[in-house]
C-alpha cells in the first residue's frame, strides 16, 4: 500500500511546497581536517609531483586491494587508456564493453585505435551479461571489460571462464566499486587489470585521479612509462646514475598524479571502508522503504558480492505509473532531490552511431532499462534526515502519478 497522507500534498512542480528547499546532490566527496592536513604538509615538501607520496600511495592502494602493483594516473579515463595501451590494443582489435557505462570505458578503446564492441546487460543488475559477451566474441576480440555498475562487482568467475576459453584479457572498470568485494575478494584484484577513478563523486577522491591495479609487473612498468611521455627512466633513476640520458621507445602522455593528490589519496583510503559501510546503510534504508512501493524496483544485488554503492539506482515500473521517467525526474528535481540518470547506453551516442553504425535494437535490455532508471543520492555525508527526504520525495511523487 502506498497510500499515505502525503498523497494529498501538491507536487512542487505543480506549485506545492518542495520536500527540500536546497537541492541534495546525488553524490559528493567527504573532506576532513586530516585530509586537508595531509595535502598542506605535502605542499610544503620539495617535490610536488613525481615524489615519494606517489610511491607510497601506490603501495597503500596495492595493499588495500591485494595486488602486486598499483599505478597512479591523473584520472579514471587515463587509467583505462593506460590499461588499453598495456595490453597492446590497436587497429583491428576488438574489446567487449557493456553499453551501460560511462562513455570513457568505450572511448579508451578508440584512443588506441581499437574498436569497442557493445555487450548487453542483465536486465535485473544492469551488469554486463556473460551470455551477450559470449555472443560478441569473434576472431578479433582481445579483451573483455566488466563495469561494476553501481558498485556491484560483475560475475567475474563466469567472465574469467569466457576470457580463458578465448585467450582474452579480462579488465574491470571498477570506477564505481572502490571498496567493494566479490566472493570475499576485494575489487581491484578481480581482473587482470582493474581501473579506478578518484573523482570527487566517486567513493574516495584525490580531486581528479585514477589508479590501475594488476599483478603483472611488465604491464605496470609499461603504464608507468606511458603516464610519463613514454620515457624509460624516472628522474630519480637518472639522478642516481648521474646521467641526463633517457630514451622514448614509444610516445606517451603526461598522465601523472601529483604528490599532494597522492597524500590526499592515502588519507582518504584509510577512511574508505567506513564510508562504504555508510553507503551500504543508506542503501539498506532505501531498500526497506521501497519494498512497499510497487512502482519502484531497485536494481538487484546478488548475494555473492558486496556492493560499494557509488550509485543507488531504481527502475520505475512504468506500467504502474501515469508518467514517464522524464516527468518523474523533473518532479523529483523540483522536490529538491538531485536525481540523475546513469547511463544513456553508449552505443546510442552519435559518435558510435556515426563511426560504428550502432543502432537502437543492438542491446535491448540496456535500451529498455534506460527508459526507466533513476539514480538517487547516496554519499557518506548524507544525514538521516537527508535519507528520509529522498524517501519522502519518492513516495510523494510516485503516489501522485500512480495508476
Ligand atoms: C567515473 C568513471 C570513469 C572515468 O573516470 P574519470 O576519473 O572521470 O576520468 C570511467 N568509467 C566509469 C564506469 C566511471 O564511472
Amino acid at each position: 500500500m502506498e497510500t499515505t497522507v502525503q498523497d494529498k500534498e501538491a507536487l512542487a512542480i505543480h506549485g506545492g511546497e518542495p520536500v527540500r528547499e536546497e537541492t541534495l546532490a546525488y553524490g559528493g566527496q567527504t573532506i576532513e581536517d586530516d585530509d586537508i592536513h595531509a595535502v598542506a604538509e605535502t605542499l610544503r615538501a620539495d617535490l610536488l609531483t613525481t615524489g615519494p607520496k606517489v610511491d607510497a600511495f601506490e603501495e597503500a592502494f596495492a595493499d588495500f586491494v591485494g595486488t602486486k602493483e598499483a599505478v597512479a594516473v591523473s584520472n579514471g579515463t587515463a587509467a583505462l587508456h593506460a590499461a588499453m595501451h598495456a595490453i597492446d590494443i590497436g587497429p583491428g582489435d576488438e574489446v567487449i564493453v557493456p553499453t551501460i557505462t560511462f562513455a570513457a570505458t568505450a572511448n579508451s578503446v578508440t584512443f588506441e585505435g581499437g574498436t569497442p564492441v557493445f555487450a548487453d546487460v542483465d536486465p535485473d543488475t544492469l551488469l554486463i551479461d556473460p551470455e551477450s559477451v559470449e555472443d560478441k566474441v569473434g576472431p578479433d576480440t582481445k579483451a573483455i571489460v566488466g563495469v561494476d555498475y553501481m558498485g556491484q562487482p560483475c560475475q567475474y568467475d563466469t567472465l574469467r571462464d569466457i576470457a580463458e576459453a578465448h585467450d582474452l584479457v579480462l579488465l574491470d572498470d571498477a570506477c564505481h566499486a572502490t571498496g567493494g568485494s566479490y566472493k570475499g575478494r576485494p575489487v581491484g584484484s578481480l581482473a587482470d587489470l582493474n581501473t579506478f577513478s578518484l573523482h570527487p563523486v566517486k567513493n574516495m577522491t584525490t580531486g581528479e585521479g585514477g589508479m590501475i591495479t594488476t599483478d603483472d609487473a611488465g604491464w605496470a612498468k609499461k603504464m608507468r612509462r606511458f603516464r610519463n611521455h613514454g620515457i624509460t627512466s624516472t628522474h630519480h633513476e637518472r639522478a642516481e646514475e648521474g646521467s641526463w640520458y633517457y630514451e622514448i621507445p614509444e610516445a606517451g602522455y603526461n598522465y601523472r598524479l601529483t604528490d599532494f593528490q597522492c597524500a590526499l589519496g592515502m588519507s582518504q583510503l584509510q577512511k574508505l571502508p567506513g564510508w562504504v559501510e555508510r553507503r551500504r546503510e543508506i542503501a539498506a534504508r532505501y531498500d526497506e522503504a521501497f519494498r512497499s512501493m510497487e512502482s519502484i524496483e531497485p536494481v538487484e544485488r546478488r548475494d555473492d558480492a558486496t556492493c560499494a554503492y557509488h550509485l543507488y539506482v531504481i527502475r520505475l515500473a512504468l506500467d504502474r505509473l501515469k508518467a514517464d521517467r522524464k516527468t518523474l525526474f523533473e518532479a523529483l528535481q523540483a522536490e529538491g532531490i538531485g536525481v540523475n540518470v546513469h547511463y544513456i547506453p553508449v552505443h546510442l551516442q552519435p559518435h558510435y552511431r556515426e563511426n560504428l553504425g550502432t543502432e537502437p535494437g543492438l542491446c535491448p535490455n540496456a535500451e529498455a532499462a534506460y527508459e526507466r532508471i533513476l539514480t538517487l543520492p547516496v554519499f557518506p555525508r548524507m544525514t538521516e534526515s537527508d535519507v528520509e527526504d529522498v524517501i519522502r520525495a519518492v513516495r510523494k511523487v510516485v503516489s501522485t502519478y500512480r495508476r
